[in-house]
């Protein structure tokens, strides 16, 4: 999936495991079928040694703590499509600017949920927050209809101070 590669182009600072220097080079990499992983050969320029790494989706490691407290692995295609709905409900708009923006509007959360705690897990009401400001910088009447979507939503938002 296309989205899985922009978060992995963060993956350029992985180090050496004999070394510790990051900047390794990539010698050749190979996706492996059913199954969103990478694996890649990797050489550092500063030891001369080589190794295999595996990387998989920020998307495929997440879980997300549910307001029960319970965790739940988090499903690229659901928060997409959540996103998706608000954007493209009760517009006139094509399909496919919905989707290329509620791509660039979930890419840019996820983003932030990886480089803040490393994209293990992630509170909704977290999710709520950073979906809500992402859709804000868009159109506020959209972040607004996101907010007001459930009970819960609102409730969040009204707590953390985005919504009266
Ligand atoms: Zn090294």
């Amino acid at each position: 999936m296309l989205a899985y590669d922009y978060i992995l182009s963060y993956d350029v600072l992985m180090k050496c495991i004999y070394c510790q220097q990051s900047g390794t080079e990539v010698a050749n990499s190979r996706s492996v079928a059913r199954d969103t992983s990478i694996w890649r050969r990797r050489h550092c320029s500063s030891c001369g040694k080589t190794f295999t790494t595996r990387e998989t989706s920020v998307g495929d490691n997440l879980f997300v703590i549910k307001r029960n407290g319970s965790r739940q692995r988090f499903v690229y295609e659901k928060f997409f499509a959540s996103i998706y709905f608000v954007l493209h409900t009760g517009k006139k708009s094509d399909s496919g600017d919905s989707a290329k923006m509620a791509k660039e509007v979930t890419l840019a959360v996820l983003e932030q949920v990886f480089l803040n705690n490393k994209g293990k897990e992630v509170r909704t009401s977290k999710l709520i927050e950073l979906t809500y400001k992402e859709l804000r910088k868009i159109n506020r009447s959209v972040a607004f209809a996101y907010g007001t979507y459930s009970e819960y939503r609102s409730k969040k938002l009204i707590q953390m101070g985005f919504m009266v």
